[in-house]
């Protein structure tokens, strides 16, 4: 089957929830709405997993007998970027994420790189990319499958615009490219206006990781409200007074005949 865009949601949907669903009751239920791809969150993770291995298994099973695909968003207690016992158990975070990515067949293991806290940009910047080659390297060693999937983010104190991203993919093996356009919305307060704005993140993305990377992205997408240090909250689709627009993103994805995965 020829590869598609799919469309799914961060999370059980509160409405599954209430109809008592169960997790490995969520792929056929995404399904029944026409979904196929489901974004496992283990955001409050500590340093083990917080699945058990069977009910991963379980999950992973009823995903691919539903042909959804699953990504797996990582502890948010994780900063690369901090000091050395901060880095080292942000590491040891990751592997756990990592490691029940695997049980449940997510191919990509979503995660926020960190904060630059009181360290200067540059400085900040290189331990985490020197962190996530030594979790890479650890991944590879272990055997684990998943993808590293670092997020670009929205606040100007995170780690994460889109260039370091970039650089991150560029220079780590086993890395997915993970654009939140929200984010990248919300940092450049309001950047994306026109079809055109779109188009320019997808050119400079196709020129610094190639034509497979650009269309293969893995994306998160929503509304957002913004003040001067960037990202303020998330807003749902229908919220008109906020953007950025989906369709101007949906003519970009058929413009470069891409077929990404789309978290919402
Ligand atoms: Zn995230």
């Amino acid at each position: 089957m020829a590869e598609h865009t799919r469309f799914g949601p961060a999370g059980v949907p509160p409405m599954f929830k209430l109809w008592g669903a169960e997790m490995p009751d969520v792929p056929r239920l995404l399904r029944e709405e026409g979904l196929d791809a489901f974004e496992y969150p283990a955001v409050r993770w500590g340093q083990k997993p917080q699945i058990k291995q069977e009910n991963a298994e379980k999950l992973g099973a009823a995903a691919k007998e539903n042909d959804v695909r699953l990504s797996l968003h990582g502890s948010y207690f994780i900063n690369l970027s901090g000091k050395k016992e901060v880095v080292e158990a942000s590491k040891r975070r990751l592997i756990a994420c990592a490691t029940a990515a695997d049980w449940m067949g997510a191919y990509v293991l979503v995660f926020h790189t960190g904060f630059r806290g009181r360290f200067e940009k540059d400085f900040a910047f290189k331990t985490c990319l020197d962190a996530i080659k030594e979790v890479s390297a650890q991944m590879k060693s272990l055997g684990l499958q998943a993808k590293l999937g670092p997020e670009t983010m929205g606040r100007k104190f995170q780690v994460g615009s889109l260039d370091e991203i970039l650089t991150i993919c560029e220079q780590v093996e086993g890395t997915q490219l993970v654009i939140d356009w929200a984010h990248l919305h919300a940092i450049h307060l309001g950047t994306f206006k026109t079809t055109a704005d779109f188009r320019a993140v997808a050119a400079k993305i196709e020129q610094r990781l190639g034509t497979e990377a650009l269309r293969t992205m893995h994306c998160h997408f929503s509304k957002i409200e913004f003040a001067a240090q960037g990202e303020k909250r998330h807003h749902i689709l229908d919220e008109e007074r906020y953007g950025p627009d989906f369709r101007m993103l949906a003519e970009v994805i058929a413009d470069f005949q891409m077929h990404p995965t789309i978290i919402c």
